[in-house]
């Protein structure tokens, strides 16, 4: 066993990390040396030595670790796991009871008291993604919890670092029978076709199920739809099923396309009806303008920082100008919908990019309503920015 290491925090730090702040970081504390090895128990105390909380050295672009425990007898071992995972899948119940979604995210990170780990369920499959080295330290005890707790087909893992924090790509079989892929799931009634043993992205962004929802729900039948950054399709295919006039899909990799396509036949919608387009979002709005192509709705999922051949995207910096896009091919009384997984600002900073958005095009908006991660993604108050999803409906107003 790795020996523990103490590791003193500043004081004007020790009040988070009293009222349960996850996230351990360099600059919270005294001294700070990078000398511990990647899973090793960390002892948080204050200047006076008392005890705060305990955690782990995980490196990630995050933080250096996070804490698990504010209980210092607690040992970090099996039953530990196992009981994080048993509250975890009971705040599930409701999904793994829903006769319409076999979908969704079992452990939610931080927000389930386990940072820098997230499980997924799909249809009997569990997705674990390890987020550091230090928390794949635990995989024997993890994977033995939720083997303790729980049925499956099979368990298949992501582990979602290497020395530059990446994921490395290589058989992502962990235990039970493999699937044969792709598997088909279900999101409110609509399917879906995951591959669990190709990239790091399976098919489909579970964050986003509440608002494809209510897409398809309210907002969709008779609309012409242009999603951009629309990877699978997932928003154009829930816009269809809503009686959607027409949809187009804009997506810079190849691997959109076929994907596309089979989420559309695979809930039995006619492909050559929609538009799936290869490209660059940014010189799709320069070909719709040119084209005076004008949309009833655009929605706008990017990364937070993309980088393609000839341009870097970061969400921070040019989402703006991507809604300055957006307002211009969109109709009167149109909707954008506009969302970011950006954790570096807040939606008090995307309504500003929003105001000035229309403010710089000369246009009159209403923001009819907003979105935040649904309720398996599972938060907590302490760790505000874990709550990383923002999604508005904004009315273009005549
Ligand atoms: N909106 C999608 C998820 C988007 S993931 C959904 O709901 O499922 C981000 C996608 O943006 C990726 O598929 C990536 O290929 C695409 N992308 C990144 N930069 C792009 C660009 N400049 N133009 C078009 N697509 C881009």
């Amino acid at each position: 066993m790795k020996k523990d290491v103490t590791l003193k925090v500043k004081s004007k730090f020790v009040n988070k990390y009293r009222s349960g702040y996850p996230l351990i970081s360099k600059e919270a504390i005294i001294h700070f040396n990078d000398g511990a090895e990647e899973g090793t128990i960390i002892r948080l105390v204050d200047e006076k030595d008392k005890f705060i909380a305990k955690g782990y050295v995980g490196k990630q672009n995050k933080g250096y670790g996070w804490t698990l425990s504010r209980n210092e007898n607690e040992q970090i071992d099996q039953s530990f796991f196992v009981k994080k995972l048993k509250d975890a899948i009971k705040y599930r119940e409701p999904f793994y009871n829903s006769p319409d979604t076999n979908a969704f995210r079992v452990v939610n990170g931080e927000g389930d008291g386990l940072g820098g780990l997230t499980i997924e369920y799909f249809d009997g499959y569990y997705l674990i993604n390890w987020y550091s080295k230090g928390i794949y330290h635990f995989r024997e005890q993890i994977i033995n919890a939720l083997k303790e707790l729980v049925e499956f087909k099979a368990i298949y893992q992501k582990k979602r670092f290497d020395v530059s924090g990446k994921y490395i790509e290589e058989d992502d079989f962990v235990l039970g029978e493999r699937g044969s892929f792709p598997i088909i799931v279900k999101e409110n009634g609509v399917n879906f076709a995951i591959y669990l043993n190709e990239s790091a992205m399976v098919g489909v962004f579970l964050d986003q199920r509440d608002v494809r929802k209510r897409i398809r729900d309210t907002y969709a039948a008779g609309k012409n739809v242009l999603n951009t950054f629309s990877y699978t399709g997932a928003f154009s295919v829930f816009a269809a099923v809503g009686g959607a006039a027409k949809t187009t899909s804009v997506d810079l990799a190849n691997r959109s396309l076929n994907k596309t396509i089979e989420q559309f036949s695979l809930n039995e919608l006619d492909y050559n009806a929609q538009d799936i387009i290869v490209e660059d979002v940014f010189k799709y709005f320069k070909y719709a303008v040119k084209k005076q192509l004008m949309f009833d709705m655009v929605i706008l999922d990017p990364p937070s920082f993309a980088r393609s051949k000839k341009m870097v995207f970061s969400a921070e910096k040019d989402y703006k100008n991507l809604l300055k896009e957006a307002i211009s091919i969109t109709e009167d009384e149109g909707i954008i919908v506009a969302s970011t997984n950006a954790s570096s600002f807040n939606m008090n900073k995307f309504k500003s990019f929003i105001d000035m958005a229309f403010k710089e095009s000369n246009r009159r908006y209403q923001l009819v309503e907003e979105f935040s991660l649904p309720k398996d993604f599972k938060t907590i108050k302490e760790f505000p920015e874990g709550n990383y999803l923002k999604v508005v409906f904004i009315k273009k107003l005549r």
